[in-house]
């Protein structure tokens, strides 16, 4: 399904997942807004007061179209095998790939990255799968798979599985790397959804909200698989594939996609991060030669995710409720434009 690969062999899928409506928002008597329909139409409604000839001429509603949508009723398990597990195959052949949560605070990137115990999401999804590939090809040469987790939050990095000092990013011939970072190697599934639940746990928290992850906060789980075998004549084959599922910070605060907002907005030091990732993703689709990577500690770390021979997956995840309709409006915007990459 989606997009041909481009020259360079990259390409880059975009997703939209509904959540449902939550308690709160039926108890403050939200309406529902969009709608998903054929598996990939997005419909956006505002609803506006009937007296407003103007305002209703101009909303009437909106139309938007992606690789595919999922509505509320949507699994975890089926949004992982349509977006993710190609990827994952990728992987395993020595590619680099990287997926993204997009969305505002609440929107569900987290539930849909990590998601619970009983319902896992696509990290998780993707670990397992990639154990299960790896046992069955188990007689072709040996793969070792290794963990990193880390947290970008206020432009410092830190190790999500070992929290303590922030980490200093350097640069070596694999490309941008932050020094000090664990490695865990991995041997199975079940360890690690309490690594990562662990991990979570360790991002920063909001510090007026105790316990509450802050919505500034993004999350990398960078998954390095190595391959080895002895080929004919006893020569080592190698290859490494990376893996990155990048749960995003909340996108409410930093949701410009042109150049003059995104100037005025750095000057309040918002979320760096995520303007300059908005800021590599336009330049990539206006097709520009600079990127402009080195602005941020989340797009020197993603660098060879997005530019270059590797696969991207966005999902842009939205709210039902009409009380976020502006979120969500921005958010399909967004969504839309990385289309074009
Ligand atoms: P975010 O990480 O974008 O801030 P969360 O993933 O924490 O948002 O989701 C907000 C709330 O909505 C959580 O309570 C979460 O469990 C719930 N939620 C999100 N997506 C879904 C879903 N697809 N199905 C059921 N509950 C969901
Ligand atoms: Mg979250």
């Amino acid at each position: 399904s989606g997009k041909k690969s481009g020259e360079g062999g990259s390409r880059i899928l975009v997703f939209v997942r509904l959540r449902p409506m939550g308690k709160k928002e039926k108890e403050a008597g939200a309406r529902s807004c969009v709608r998903i329909e054929n598996k990939r139409d997005v419909y956006l409604t505002e609803f506006v007061n009937e007296n407003d000839y103007l305002r209703l001429k101009r909303l009437r509603g909106r139309h938007f179209t992606f690789d595919a949508s999922f509505p509320e009723s949507t699994s975890q398990l089926e949004v992982y095998s349509e977006t993710t597990a190609e990827l994952v195959e990728a992987v395993l052949q020595g590619r680099n790939g990287s997926v993204f949560c997009y969305g505002a605070t609440g929107a569900g990137k987290t539930h849909t990255m990590l998601g619970t115990v009983e319902n896992p999401g696509v990290m998780v999804l993707a670990i397992k799968d990639l154990f299960n590939k790896i046992t069955q090809r188990s007689f072709d040469g040996d793969h070792v798979v290794h963990l990193s987790y880390l947290e970008v939050y206020n432009e410092t990095v830190r190790d999500l599985l070992a929290p303590g000092r922030p980490l200093v990013l350097r640069e070596d011939k694999q490309g941008i790397v932050a020094s000090g970072l664990t490695q865990y190697k991995a041997y199975s599934t079940d360890e690690v959804m309490s690594l990562l639940q662990q991990g979570n746990h360790n991002r920063t928290t909001e510090p007026t909200r105790a316990n509450a992850t802050s919505s500034r906060s993004h999350a990398i789980l960078q998954v390095i698989i190595e391959y080895r075998m002895k080929d004919a004549s006893d020569n080592i084959v190698k290859r490494i594939g990376k893996l990155s599922l990048i749960d995003l910070a909340g996108s409410e605060r930093a949701l410009a996609t042109d150049q003059r907002t995104l100037r005025s907005f750095e000057g309040a030091n918002i979320n760096r991060s995520l303007l300059a990732l908005s800021s590599c993703i336009n330049a990539l689709v206006e097709g520009k030669k600079h990127i402009p990577y080195r602005n941020s500690k989340l797009t020197q770390l993603l660098k060879d995710s997005l530019s270059g021979a590797c696969n991207t997956v966005m999902i842009a995840n939205v709210s039902p409720s009409n009380l976020s309709f502006g979120e969500t409006q921005n958010t399909l915007h967004w969504a839309d434009r990385a289309k074009e990459i």
